[in-house]
């Protein structure tokens, strides 16, 4: 029987032959499977590898470069394209010598440069001894920091490469890689559909991790296959000669399960060696999807098929783009026997995944990337799919290319944010307290910037102080719909109770100018006024008030009219508490219309001053009133976040008022200038309040600027003074200035 899978032969000892016989070989591999293609860049690789690993030794004492080489040899036997090959070849160099990727670059092109580069970047990623959900986003990692599959490939042949050599390293190194293989590399592969390699890597990682449990699987096999070789060998002629007399074309290989894959099922199972009796199998490849079929049919007409163990991954591939059809029959004496059946190319598909995929034309690149691509999509949706949908689906939008930056804390736990993330994303990301009192991050152990944009694999730590609180200018640097919600909900909470403890200010205030004694008030009073505006409680009666939705001459009326008369003239309003005065409200009052409210305070804001024809909106602020902004100042979208507060503003028909402005210009600094443009403003009729010219003498270009605040009555007439004054020769610039 053909033994297809070396299963139980022992780890392969490293090659004794010479590095140029090593070399020969690998150009006699690829030249075989790309007869057309250039491999001169192959042994110029090679060379330059030779030159800057020369002196290095491997763990086992041999020369670096048979590691490399190797690895080339195994992208060779996978029928790699070139570039995959001198990446094998270049793959530790970066790394591990003086080389940069800027000299790759040079020597070997773009392409390879990006390649190696992507294997290097891979290599620094430290994998933590993950538990099982760590594991996956390390995998998921991988994956969305590769732009190009054959680096993941190149990866996967080094990982191959070292575990075939592990033996020489020392216990404790062994374990870590091992496992480090069957948690990140093994599945990756899978993934990828590259069943050989991962058959290999799981049962050498299993061999180093569990060598009880290997030897005595391993031994099982052996010993089942001495037992059953002649079973097996006349059930393989029997349907051999079957499908001949159907008249359908096959080879059929006996099958011998794997050692780690065996395990598994013993432990799946729950069941005990002696009970599983299909350690070997049968393998029927064929010409076409009709002779899969067709050899089905002639299988279960000689045996009877075991109930519920056909599987057609023909009509329904797995999501690796695995195909076969699979039964199990009652076979001779009563033995159960598995068969699987696939035509060559589906066969091929199972054994070597994406890299199968791989026939590199050139001219035909741009399709077959796009295939390429296409699959790992979907296999990353896939892999998605097995996680608790709810858990990712508001953060996760896996992309090959990277749109997500994985990130670890101190202890090694990954945390995965939407690329662009900032430190304050990170912090909400670990736990919503560490976020509210975050004071900085630290990255590889350096203080940043909290707008920092996150980067794959940095490991981030927060500091924090117990007692602080987020900031409103966080909302512009958060990334994760989490961290703004969290934001907001403090800054609410904290803005409420503050606008509480100032409506409940205004109110006695008001109460006062009155003479009402707010205390002989009944509360049930004021929690009708409360309900007349349709709130349930007296607090959110005061929070409003704080808000300025609602001034408190109008809350006091209703709730003692019989003291406050309804037409008296607003008394004023209370001073302002805050940075904001040195604005005019009584004016603007009369300038702004506010929709559907009477009586409220309301401001320009100072940070964009808006004039008579900007575009306006109304922000209610805490106890300030309304706060009327343009509507392109960049405070208002930050403001805005909390749509409820947006109130709709415009200005009103008849005022006359006019507006301070502050206006720069630029000139050249020549005589006569100055005179000039003040004749302008006296021709628009405008008042200057106040004037400054300055002479740049550091600039050495002559240059002079005059700064002003005139008054205008509205955006027009500033437009208007603006384009007089530019066209004066000499001026280089005007510029209205918002602060
Ligand atoms: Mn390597």
């Amino acid at each position: 029987m053909r033994d297809i899978s070396p299963v139980v032969s022992p780890p392969p000892v490293p090659d004794p032959v010479s590095l140029d016989t090593q070399l020969e070989k690998l150009l006699a591999t690829v030249a075989e499977a790309r007869p057309k293609d250039d491999l001169s860049p192959i042994g110029k690789a090679y060379q330059y590898a030779a030159q800057y690993h020369s002196g290095q030794l491997r763990a086992s004492g041999e020369p670096y470069l048979m590691h490399p080489l190797a690895v080339a040899q195994i992208l060779a036997d996978m029928r790699m394209d070139v570039v995959s090959i001198v990446t094998g070849l270049l793959h530790d160099i970066v790394e591990d010598t003086t080389v940069t990727t800027a000299d790759v670059q040079k020597n070997f092109g773009p392409e390879v440069a990006s390649c190696v580069d992507g294997v290097t970047k891979l290599s620094k990623i430290d994998f933590f001894s993950a538990e099982d959900r760590q594991a996956e986003s390390y995998r998921k990692m991988l994956l969305a920091m590769v732009n190009d599959i054959r680096v993941i490939i190149v990866k996967l042949a080094d990982r191959l490469h070292n575990m075939r050599t592990l033996s020489v390293l020392s216990p404790e190194r062994r374990e870590r890689i091992s496992r480090e293989t069957l948690e990140i590399y093994s599945p990756i592969a899978h993934r990828l559909g590259m069943g050989k390699v991962r058959g290999e890597l799981e049962d050498l990682a299993f061999r180093y991790l569990d060598p009880d449990a290997f030897a005595e699987i391993s031994h099982a096999i052996d010993n089942q296959r001495a037992a059953n070789e002649a079973y097996l060998e006349r059930m393989r002629r029997t349907v051999e000669d079957e499908l001949r007399r159907e008249g359908i074309p096959a080879r059929v290989d006996g099958r011998v399960k794997r050692a780690f894959s065996v395990y598994q099922k013993l432990k799946r199972q729950k069941i005990s060696l002696e009970q599983v009796y299909d350690l070997f199998a049968l393998r029927i490849i064929t010409d076409s999807v009709k002779n899969c079929y067709g050899a089905l049919g002639v299988i279960h007409n000689e045996w009877r098929p075991v109930p519920g163990r056909i599987k057609d991954f023909i009509a329904i591939p797995r999501p690796n783009l695995y195909q076969s059809l699979h039964t199990s029959v009652v076979g001779p004496e009563g033995k159960h026997c598995e068969i699987q059946i696939r035509t060559e190319e589906m066969h091929r598909i199972a054994e070597e995944g994406i890299a199968a995929h791989w026939k590199y034309k050139e001219g035909k690149r741009g399709a077959q990337d796009d295939q390429r691509v296409a699959w790992l999509r979907q296999l990353v949706e896939w892999q998605q799919e097995m996680r608790d949908p709810g858990e990712f689906s508001s953060t996760l939008k896996l992309d090959l290319y990277p749109e997500e930056v994985y990130c670890f804390t101190p202890k090694g736990r990954v945390i995965v944010l939407p690329s662009g993330a900032s430190p304050i994303d990170f912090a909400y990301a670990v736990h919503s307290e560490v976020g509210n009192t975050c004071t900085g991050a630290k990255v590889n152990g350096r203080i940043v910037p909290l707008r920092y944009a996150l980067r794959n694999g940095e490991i981030v730590d927060i500091l924090t102080q117990s007692g602080h609180l987020p900031s409103k200018d966080w909302l512009g640097l958060v990334k994760t719909s989490r961290a703004r919600n969290k934001i907001k909900h403090v800054i609410n909470a904290n803005e409420r109770e503050r606008a509480i403890e100032i409506g409940q200010k205004f109110l006695e205030k008001e109460a006062r100018r009155h003479g009402v004694q707010l205390a002989r008030i009944q509360r049930n009073e004021l929690e009708r006024v409360a309900a007349e505006y349709g709130m349930s409680k007296i607090e959110d009666l005061y929070a409003s008030l704080g808000y300025g939705k609602f001034s408190a001459r109008q809350v006091l009326q209703k709730a003692a009219p019989e003291q406050v008369a309804e037409d008296t003239p607003p008394p004023a309003p209370p001073p302002p508490a805050d940075h904001s005065s040195g604005v005019q409200r009584r004016d603007d009052d009369s300038v702004i219309k506010v929709h559907g409210i009477d009586d409220v305070m309301v401001y320009r804001a100072k940070c964009c001053n808006p004039i008579r024809g900007d575009a306006i909106v109304g922000y209610v602020t805490r106890g300030k009133g309304i706060a009327v902004h343009s509507r392109t100042c960049n405070n208002v979208q930050n403001l805005m976040y909390d749509s409820e507060r947006r109130i709709e503003v415009e200005w009103a028909r008849n005022a006359s008022d006019t507006f301070p402005v502050r206006i720069v210009v630029q000139t050249d600094d020549r005589p006569g200038l100055l005179h000039q443009l003040t004749t302008v403003l006296a021709s628009e009729s405008t008042n200057v309040r106040s004037l400054e010219a300055r002479t740049d003498f550091h600039s050495g270009n002559d240059a002079a600027s005059v700064e002003m605040t005139v008054d205008v009555r509205d955006k027009k007439q500033l437009e208007k003074l603006c384009a007089a004054m530019r066209r004066i020769s000499g001026v280089r610039d005007v510029e209205r200035i918002n602060q």
